[in-house]
């Protein structure tokens, strides 16, 4: 593909962005996300582990401790029975009770609403804060780029190659190519996308409705 001018890849970021909002419309949080602090355990869990798996073990996680105080008060050990069948459950059981104890230590039982707080919480990167922010309070300050983003903003050509590894500097890329008021359904649209057209192992690129702006398109 030629060297493609920011100005000629920003106008096909936002035309790959209205075609998946066309198609999508607004999408709902696949995690469990009642409240704030459901929300911030439920995407802390699903780091490297499907929504799905993550939804299996919430009703008895919420069940047995439901609140911030309550789960404070468990020991990671309890925490890990109950979420061992996820990935890394050690390592999320601790991050579990450690987030709910900073809740309450430092945020007085609340879930914190800015980049900076949210950012501060144990397990919680800049991805999962986006979540946060975006479904739990409705605040907009970037965009979360799970895998499926990274894989399609990377098949897209949106973002360099350098940056395929690094979600983050992703992240930033795409920041600058689709305006502000475009970023809030990104990432639950993008997912969607991912899970049904732009898979992983073997897109399905002969039915993709982006084809005609997709560098990486492969017709069989
Ligand atoms: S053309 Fe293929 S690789 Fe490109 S976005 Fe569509 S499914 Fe993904």
């Amino acid at each position: 593909m030629p060297r493609e001018s920011n100005a000629v890849k920003r106008e096909r970021a936002v035309e790959v962005c209205r075609r998946l909002e066309e198609r999508y419309g607004p999408v709902e949080c696949f995690l469990d996300h009642a409240n704030p602090f459901r929300l911030v355990i439920s995407v802390l869990l699903s780091a490297q582990t499907t929504d799905a798996q993550v939804n299996k073990v919430t009703p008895e996680l919420f069940r047995r401790w439901p609140t911030p105080e309550a789960m404070a008060g468990a020991t990671p050990a309890e925490i890990a029975e109950v979420i061992r069948s996820l990935g890394f459950y050690k390592t999320k059981a601790v991050h579990c009770v450690e987030c709910a104890q900073m809740i309450v230590s430092d945020f007085g039982g609340e879930v914190p609403h800015t980049m900076a707080e949210l950012t501060k919480l144990p397990g919680v990167g800049r991805k999962t804060a986006n979540i946060v922010m975006n479904v739990g309070f409705g605040i907009v300050e970037g965009i979360a780029v799970d895998t499926h983003v990274n894989r399609i903003a990377h098949r897209l050509r949106l973002s360099p190659k350098t940056h395929e590894k690094e979600p983050l500097k992703t992240e930033q890329d795409l920041l600058k190519i689709i305006p502000r008021e475009l970023w809030a359904p990104v990432n639950h649209q993008w997912i969607s996308f991912g899970r049904e057209i732009c898979t992983a192992r073997s897109p399905k690129c002969g039915e993709c409705p982006l084809a005609d702006l997709c560098p990486s398109v492969r017709m069989s």
